[in-house]
């Protein structure tokens, strides 16, 4: 309700827009903890969480006879949500760092650091002296999303802007810009649920 608003149009709003509102409502992301079961994208792909108590404390994929990919989480259970968000963010790192040194290869600048965190703000950011920041939660979206975040980011050391220059260098060593936009318009809110307690 907008703050001026009253009981009675309120009301009335939601009898003329309930199915917006419901729509609304149902789009609302749910937690999706990192626990026995969930299901996880990683670069994009679905896979079911399992936990593998016998073995070593590490994370691994494997693909089961039926065809579904499960992520491994061996140790006590207890940690599975720590183990999940430690082995992501080191995947992100190293897709990002591989990305990005790539794209400032083809660019002809240098990369000086890269810091993968969790900002909800936005998915990447950078700085002059040649800092880059990505949210861990690009490994989940398909490589060509992440791929495109690391050429905006390297782009803008050399276009400290978003001018049509800027977009014109983008483009220049990445060809999905348009397709990885939409599909952050899409799907990125939905990215923000993973690793998140009920
Ligand atoms: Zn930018």
């Amino acid at each position: 309700m907008p703050p001026r608003g009253t009981i009675v149009e309120a009301k009335e709003f939601a009898n003329v827009h309930g199915g917006w509102i419901a729509a609304r409502l149902g789009r609302l992301p749910k937690a999706a903890p990192f626990q026995p079961g969930t299901v996880v994208p990683l670069r994009g792909v679905p896979h079911r969480l399992v936990h593998r108590s016998g073995e070593r404390g590490t994370v691994w994929t494997e693909t089961r006879d039926s065809g579904e990919k499960i992520l491994c989480v061996a140790g006590g259970v207890e940690h599975m949500d720590r183990r999940v968000h430690d082995f992501l963010k080191r995947e992100a790192r190293k897709d990002l760092q591989k990305a990005a040194t790539l794209h400032a290869a083809e660019l002809g600048v240098r990369v000086r650091r890269i810091s993968i965190r969790d900002q909800s703000s936005r998915w990447g950011s950078c700085t002059s002296a040649g800092s880059l920041s990505f949210s861990w939660r690009l490994i989940l979206a398909p490589s060509y999303v992440l791929d495109y975040l690391a050429a905006h980011e390297v782009a803008h050391l050399v276009e400290m802007n978003h001018s049509a220059r800027f977009w014109r260098v983008v483009d220049k060593v990445c060809a999905s810009v348009t397709r990885a936009k939409n599909w952050l318009d899409t799907h990125g809110n939905d990215l923000h649920r993973y690793g998140i307690q009920e």
